[in-house]
């Protein structure tokens, strides 16, 4: 690998001017600059020798020279032709030994066909655009997908979402998705001038753990379709945004009494347990329902 010099923003500005590129806003392209942040995000991403390894948003390989370091089976979503190029040729011993392959375009359309094609990773990462990150974790949870160990370094506001707990503003939808799935933990605070170019927000990294009670209902489709129903209008209570739901105010509060909530509740009053027994108390009714319309529901 002969490296560029990912510590020293002007080497990287004079490195892509010399190809005639640019960084490219639409794509939230920040590197990360700080050699310390890249290596303890590294250490956190818990890589050994042989472990297949996804990272979203390369770059110009800043954190994949350090996970090939590691000894990660690597490979990389990267949207950007201009980086693809030059990851190809910075890369080029590791992707003639198979050790790293880039997947070129938006991964939020390709990581279903990689996975597909080659099965879950052992660690997923990325220092990732504000909205890759809501969409890749709220794609793949919706599809029950789930990884054993992710980090992703993100806008703080989107860390605090991602862990946000019920009753705080901050709970929503997508912490409801973050947590059902995974343990959320920050790693490391992250200030703009670790970043070039620099950012006007702070950023944050944070590790992500398979949950070992998931799913903790009995339909994962029934509480992802719930818990975005639940969050749809918050300031209505969960009796009326249920109603919605079912086109029935007597349906909705059969649901809320199988399951022991209050109808006057909001969604961001219920914590995910209670998402849970809501969920399992939806299908209980659904199906009696089925079974009185002689499987018409
Ligand atoms: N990993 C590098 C680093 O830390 O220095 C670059 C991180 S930069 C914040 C985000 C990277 O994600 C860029 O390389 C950008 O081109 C890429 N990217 C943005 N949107 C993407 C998408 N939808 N699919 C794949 N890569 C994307």
């Amino acid at each position: 690998m002969h490296l560029p010099d990912y510590d020293s923003p002007s080497f990287l500005k004079n490195y892509l001017d010399s190809r005639g590129m640019a960084m490219q806003k639409k794509f939230g392209q920040n590197f990360l600059v700080n050699p310390r942040a890249r290596a303890k995000i590294a250490e956190g991403t818990a890589v050994s020798e042989g472990m297949k390894v996804w990272e979203i948003g390369p770059g110009l390989g800043a954190l994949t020279a350090e996970l090939l370091k590691q000894g990660a089976i690597l490979t990389v979503f990267e949207i950007d032709r201009g980086f693809i190029l030059l990851l190809e040729e910075i890369f080029s011993d590791e992707i003639q030994k198979g050790r790293l392959k880039i997947v070129a375009g938006d991964v939020l359309k390709t990581w279903k066909e990689e996975y597909r094609l080659s099965g879950p990773p052992d660690r997923l990462c990325g220092n990732l655009p504000y909205n890759i990150a809501a969409k890749i974790i709220a794609d793949t949870v919706c599809e029950t997908v789930r990884f054993e160990r992710c980090v992703f370094t993100v806008q703080k506001e989107v860390a605090r979402r991602m862990a946000a707990k019920c009753g705080s503003a901050d709970y929503s939808s997508f912490s409801v998705l973050c947590s059902w799935a995974y343990d959320i933990q920050p790693l490391m605070d992250l200030a703009g001038g670790s970043f070039w170019p620099r950012p006007n927000v702070d950023s944050q990294a944070v590790v992500f753990t398979k949950k070992a009670d998931f799913p903790a209902c009995k339909s994962p489709a029934e509480f992802l379709k719930l818990q975005r129903n639940l969050f749809s209008s918050r300031r209505k209570t969960v009796k009326n945004n249920l109603t919605a739901l079912y086109g029935s105010a007597e349906t909705a509060q059969a649901v809320l009494s199988t399951a022991g909530i209050d109808p006057k509740s909001r969604a961001e009053d219920l914590p995910i347990e209670k998402i849970c027994l809501l969920a399992d108390a939806s299908c209980k009714i659904m199906q009696k329902s089925a079974v009185r319309n002689g499987g018409n529901i």
